[in-house]
């Protein structure tokens, strides 16, 4: 039964009135189309449908946004990093200028506080304004010169000029925690932008509202900078079609690459689909992570309840929502470890249940943590575990945090222990020792961050849990919490896997756009056919690497 025929609306605002619920294509609001699928965004904090009604993409919709970035990728694979600059910079302004109703909007799809919303706004104009600079700058594009040596004996030798080049269209699938940050005009669509890719977004069923929003700014600015409007796409999904909308543009032959922030199981879906296709493509996908904390004995023992206090709030931040929150905790058994199991307890004990990004979400975690109580050996410390599901039409999203304690072997022998719950719970895991606190680290899957605790007593410990963790995880924390992610240059936001499928690359900081291009080699090439930033007289004046030599100059400079 719709939302419509129960009546189950939340109140509509002036805010809601911007929104069309379509799909915008070309630059335009396309359909709505009879046939098609039309879903509803879902309050969390009451179960209830918001008043407007989305009309999932069709088909002809997802093949004309393809197609329409293939197109434009002619033009706009050949722009100047100066036109993105200013593309990025119209952007972020039109973000900004969407004002309150944008955080309203999402606030009521997410549940998330206009605060928190507030500073990721600013994490996602921040980020556009960064890649702003660095392809204004223009030396991200790794330019390598090797001058030919036409006489060279006993064969000469050819003029070699390398340069990483756009892969064309990527299609952007964002996350249900991030609604600006990690969706429609996250992180990887500002990368992609700024790669000269021009780029399709499958929009979240979570928070559709603020998808549109953000959509219409970006087109905006596409129309703004007089660019072809095959540039950006939203495509809205939900209802029954929400998979096959996905599944299509991954498959579609203009999308050169796909950029996903979500579950390991869909990120893992997308990489399959991409790798099946008869022309396989690459799939960076960020995916789930536990942020293990280390923490050693000497710090523990004089430390315990600060750190405990540290660890709570990380792992309670956004309601455990964060893709960085701490899920699993490793000490060496002792009073101290005691003191800091039971602080840790009692500053998740006071707090009450409280609002996930959607039901979908909560339902997922409650479901994690039964699969955690049911294992021999896990013994949960504090908060509860919820019953299974109840199936009412109207019902809250709600998650209360969770403390669990068990040993590394235990550990290390459920595989069901070592893998991310989305939400507010971690796991103690007690060790006999250093030893086990080391095979601990060694045994972690790969995580976006590993946290370690430790003062100069604790000194060598510390090396080997670092050179073991390094090997695990993309960003090493020391005596912090592993929440906050600066958006900067020297920003690593990867990992191995499962935190993400292509280890070596970020998606966070400028080495994020190196993800859209590919190195391309031309040889004895002419000189009206090289771009610029290989062309002799150095017109952006890049640093290139000429001959092995670093230098800013002409070729005759050089
Ligand atoms: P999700 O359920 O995987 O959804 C992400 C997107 O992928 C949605 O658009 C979703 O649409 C689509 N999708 C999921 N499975 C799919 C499949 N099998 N085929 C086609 N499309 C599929 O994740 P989420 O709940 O939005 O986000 C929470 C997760 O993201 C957490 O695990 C969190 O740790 C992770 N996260 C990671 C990072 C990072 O940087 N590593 C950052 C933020 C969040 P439909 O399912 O509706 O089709």
């Amino acid at each position: 039964m719709s939302a419509q025929a129960t009546g189950a609306f939340a109140t509509r605002s002036k805010a809601l009135e911007k929104i069309e619920g379509l799909s915008i294509v070309g630059g335009k609001a396309v359909g709505p189309c009879p046939k098609v699928d039309q879903f509803f965004a879902e309050d969390p904090c009451s179960g209830r449908a918001i008043g407007v009604e989305y009309h999932a993409a069709t088909d002809a919709d997802i093949d004309s946004a393809a197609s329409g970035a293939w197109s434009a990728f002619a033009s706009f694979g050949q722009s100047s990093g100066e036109e993105r600059a200013v593309l990025l910079e119209r952007i972020a302004q039109n973000i900004t200028d969407l004002g309150p109703s944008l955080l309203e909007i999402a606030g009521r799809e997410t549940g998330l506080s206009v605060t928190r919303l507030r500073a990721e706004r600013e994490r996602t104009t921040s980020t556009m304004l960064l890649f702003a600079h660095v392809v204004r700058q223009g030396d991200w594009v790794h330019a390598t010169i090797d001058r030919g040596a036409p006489a060279r004996r006993p064969a000469p030798k050819p003029d070699l000029r390398s340069m990483l080049r756009p892969l064309g269209p990527v299609a952007v699938f964002g996350a249900s925690n991030f609604p600006l940050a990690y969706s429609t005009g996250g992180g990887d669509t500002a990368s992609a932008l700024a790669a000269a890719c021009p780029v399709v977004v499958k929009g979240h069923p979570l928070h559709p509202g603020t998808g549109e929003l953000v959509a219409r700014a970006i087109c905006d600015a596409v129309a703004q900078c007089s660019m072809d409007p095959g540039v950006f796409a939203y495509l809205h999904s939900g209802g029954r079609r929400e998979r096959a909308i996905g599944a299509r543009l991954v498959r579609h032959q203009s999308i050169r690459a796909v950029g996903f922030t979500g579950s390991v199981g869909g990120g893992m879906a997308l990489d399959r689909m991409a790798s099946e296709r008869d022309d396989p493509i690459p799939v960076f996908a960020e995916m789930g992570s536990t942020n293990p904390v280390f923490i050693c004995p000497s710090s523990m023992e004089k430390n315990a309840e600060r750190i405990a206090e540290r660890v709570a709030g990380s792992m309670t931040n956004a309601v455990g929502q964060m893709c960085t929150c701490p899920g699993l905790v490793f000490v060496c058994e002792s009073d101290a470890s005691d003191r800091f199991a039971k602080s840790l307890m009692n500053h998740l004990s006071d707090r009450m249940p409280e609002t996930m990004l959607g039901r979908r979400v909560s339902d997922a975690f409650g479901k994690r943590l039964n699969e955690t109580t049911r294992v021999e050996h896990v013994r949960l410390l504090g908060g509860s575990v919820p019953a299974a599901g109840s199936k009412s039409a109207l019902r809250k999203a709600e998650g209360a945090p969770a403390l669990f304690m068990t040993d590394l072997k235990t550990f290390i022998h459920n595989p069901t222990l070592q893998v991310e719950t989305f939400g507010p719970s971690a796991i103690v895991v007690n060790c006999r020792g250093e030893q086990e606190l080391r095979d601990g680290a060694a045994a972690i899957l790969g995580s976006l961050t590993a946290s370690i605790w430790g003062d100069e007593y604790d000194g060598r410990l510390i090396k080997n849990l670092a050179s073991a963790l390094e090997q695990r995880v993309g960003r090493l924390v020391f005596n912090g919490a592993p929440t906050g992610v600066e958006v900067c240059t020297s920003m690593v936001h990867g990992g191995p896997y499962p935190a993400s499928n292509q280890p070596h690359t970020t998606a966070v900081g400028p080495r994020a756009l190196e993800r859209w291009r590919r190195v391309v080699c031309f040889q004895n090439a002419p000189k009206d056919l090289l771009p610029p930033e290989l062309q002799d007289e150095n017109p952006l004046m890049i640093r290139r690497l000429v001959d092995g030599r670093s230098t800013e100059g002409a070729l005759d400079a050089a």
